[in-house]
């Protein structure tokens, strides 16, 4: 049974370890993200070592999901936005100085959404919407049994479709974006403004007193999943999805945020597009990015590698 190996390198952490060919993690470790890209290709070096000793016979194939936008004809990182040092870094060759298997590189939640379709709640649909809602949001895209990357990459940038014209300033430039108006932060803000309290609050919180039923908690989330339910209602009408499957830590927060987010979805989009959807969770929690990295690189093998 071959096995894949996946790195989700995050702005503070790096995920990575070993997958089976049914998805289920081997292996799996973290570590800090280092500052500088120079040593944070020296430690994916080490961890492939690592990892390389972890498996009896020999890892087929590797995956990489990075924040930011990543160039599929430059084979580059355009812009990460918690990670400036990967803006145009020639990333394939130091990779494969580094790597001594076929391995395959994209944005994070792209490989996150192909990792759900491949392995999670995702699995048997032959279209799906992937959105990760936490710090900001991710999207990912499977359109015809295909992760949909774009014309150079840069497709399912979910987070920043307007949905509020007249919204915040987003730090990508744009005002109003669904992550302006729908992560946990602004969620935060959202909460801070309503209770008059500035006090440093973080969305698990604002859940507990959500369910304790204090109307400005209930608000914020409301007023949050008014607006996700608008990209929603454009994601349905757009593409007429087989299902879209929301996830990222911001999720955990039970009916709060969801429930607004489908009633708005189902007022501003066609019924029969939404009868068609089934708008649910994610499944794989914070092994998706792991997962769907491993599962990435292992859609860079033909059939005939696969065989060992
Ligand atoms: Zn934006």
């Amino acid at each position: 049974m071959p096995v894949v190996a996946g790195f989700d390198l995050g702005g503070t952490q790096i995920k990575y370890g070993l997958v089976d060919d049914a998805g289920m993690i081997l292996f799996k470790d973290k570590t800090p993200t280092p500052p500088t890209i120079r040593e944070l290709m020296a430690l994916i070096g080490s961890r492939w070592e690592d990892l390389k000793k972890r498996t009896p016979g020999s890892i087929a194939a590797a995956g990489f999901g990075i924040p930011g936008i990543y160039n599929i004809k430059k084979k580059r990182i355009f812009q990460s936005p918690n990670y400036s040092d990967l803006d145009n870094f020639d990333l394939y060759p130091a990779i494969a100085e580094r790597i001594d298997a076929p391995f395959l590189v994209d944005n994070d939640a792209n490989v996150a959404a192909f990792g759900e379709w491949k392995h999670g709640a995702g699995r048997g649909v032959t279209s799906l919407v992937f959105l990760t809602i936490g710090t900001g949001i991710g999207g990912g895209i499977i359109l015809g049994d295909k992760l949909w990357q774009g014309s150079c990459g840069y497709a399912a940038e979910i987070g920043h479709v307007v949905v509020n014209p007249s919204g915040e300033l987003c730090k990508c430039g744009i005002r109003g974006c669904l992550e302006t108006e729908a992560s946990a932060p602004a969620i935060v803000r959202k909460y801070q403004a309503l209770a008059g309290r500035g006090a440093p609050v973080t969305t698990e919180d604002i859940y507990y007193r959500a369910r304790d039923g204090e109307p400005a908690a209930r608000e914020a989330f409301a007023r949050a999943g008014t607006f996700l339910g608008i990209g929603l209602g454009m994601l349905i009408n757009l593409l007429n999805p087989e299902k879209i499957l929301l996830g990222g830590g911001v999720m955990t927060t039970g009916e709060f945020l969801l429930g607004p987010a489908v009633e708005e979805a189902r007022k501003r989009s066609y019924p029969a597009t939404f009868a068609c959807c089934d708008i649910g969770r994610a499944s794989l929690g914070n092994d998706a990015g792991l997962i769907g990295a491993a599962a990435w690189g292992r859609e860079n093998l033909k059939p005939g590698e696969i065989l060992e």
